[in-house]
């Protein structure tokens, strides 16, 4: 047994409840996302500060608040406890001295994705799913298809057929059977729900099932322990699903429960493309929900997400946390990508770039100061991009 107090899923939106070991996507009543509820008190007794300076570096570190219960079915490839990094060249180069990156590049297929899919692939694993699907365009197949490979579980991957091929080649070396849909995102979604219906197959799209923003979330207990239990005054993040920012901030909530951080949160920063902003739109317009974006076109792949399922929570927490959301568009990723790969020795994703040229406007705009103490999430390698520099 790990020491995980997982105790119920809760819906986000109507607040039924469902047991713990029950196999779901979305909320059975209202089909909006699930969450996982730990019990936080029992958790605290052994999650302390003391007790995490032993810990492996990897995610896992924090089993009491992760769902999986037996420990044969943790699955790692030594996903998370990342750097967090401070950019001094690139912070007086853009005078913000106090600008730190948490460099999500070293994760197991070179993103973030490993985080949520090592959870979500490692939880389907223990309820006995037998093969998984995903539709992607991206760095999530990728990720899925590793952690299916570790647990030898079957994995289906449609992607759009203009997907760049490293992603392609990346899920296909894992073992993945790739299908290439000629159509957008949506229509890979219609044909997982196709191969889910005739063949049983469990759907690991985020938000759609409970545990990937249980993997996600972890970055926001690491923030606070590399921050020697504080949090930075500002968080700027890559918003595609919006997976991460939700996840972190239900991780900090998580926290102050267990005595580990007080009430300070950071202003979450929601950044986009031009080219997909229903985030940015919706909160300009002091909308709740984001209408589906038409011709969704950015370089920035892990950003092309016409609509959130969990827009609303993206939304609540960037309004609770004093946040924003802002647009930037695909050019200013690429020439903010050398700026930072030339102050920092990060090659970052576009996404990572994305939320440099976004401070960059925050702080010519005054929303943000020069003594800010602001972390960039950096959520890919750049390796994976060549494509977009030809
Ligand atoms: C998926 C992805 C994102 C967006 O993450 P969400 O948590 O879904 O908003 C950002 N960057 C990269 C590199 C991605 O692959």
């Amino acid at each position: 047994m790990t020491a995980s107090t997982l105790t119920h899923l809760e819906c986000s939106a109507c607040g039924q409840r469902y047991p713990a070991d029950q196999l779901l996507n979305l909320c059975p009543a209202c089909g909006k996302p699930l969450l996982a509820r730990y019990d936080l008190q029992l958790a605290a007794q052994t999650l302390t500060k003391a007790a995490l300076a032993q810990r492996p570096a990897t995610l896992w570190r924090y089993e009491e608040v992760l769902p999986v219960q037996q420990a044969a079915y943790r699955l790692s490839l030594g996903e998370g406890w990342t750097p967090l990094l401070h950019a001094v060249r690139l912070g007086q180069e853009i005078g913000c001295a106090n600008t730190y990156i948490k460099d999500e590049s070293l994760n197991p297929t070179g993103s973030f994705k490993a985080r949520g899919l090592c959870m979500a692939v490692s939880r389907a694993y223990e309820l006995g799913v037998q093969e998984l699907a995903i539709p992607s365009a991206g760095n999530a197949a990728g990720a899925m298809a590793a952690y299916a490979a570790l647990a030898g579980l079957p994995a289906h991957v449609f992607m759009p057929a203009d997907v760049p091929q490293t992603f392609q080649v990346e899920c296909k070396v894992l073992g993945a059977e790739v299908t290439l849909v000629n159509g957008l995102i949506t229509d890979c979604g219609a044909k997982v729900r196709e191969g889910v219906a005739a063949h049983g197959w469990f759907d690991v799209s985020t938000l759609k099932e409970p545990y990937r923003i249980e993997g996600k979330k972890t970055m926001g207990y690491e923030l606070a322990e590399q921050f020697d239990w504080t949090l930075p005054d500002v968080i700027i993040y890559p918003t595609g699903g919006g997976t991460g920012l939700i996840g972190m901030w239900k991780a900090f909530d998580e926290f102050e429960a267990m005595g580990l951080i007080g009430s300070q949160r950071p202003r979450m920063v929601s950044v986009q493309s031009t080219g997909c902003a229903p985030i940015v739109r919706a909160f300009a317009a002091g909308e709740e929900h984001a209408p589906w974006w038409e011709g969704a076109r950015t370089i920035a792949d892990g950003l092309r997400v016409p609509a959130a399922i969990g827009d609303f929570l993206i939304i609540r927490a960037l309004h609770a946390s004093g946040g924003t959301a802002i647009a930037v568009d695909d050019d200013e990723m690429l020439a903010y990508a050398k700026l930072m790969g030339s102050h920092t020795g990060i090659f970052p994703a576009p996404e990572g770039a994305a939320c440099l040229a976004a401070q960059v406007h925050l702080l010519s705009s005054g929303w943000l100061g020069p003594d800010d103490r602001v972390v960039l999430f950096n959520t890919g390698t750049g390796l994976k991009y060549t494509h977009a520099w030809a």
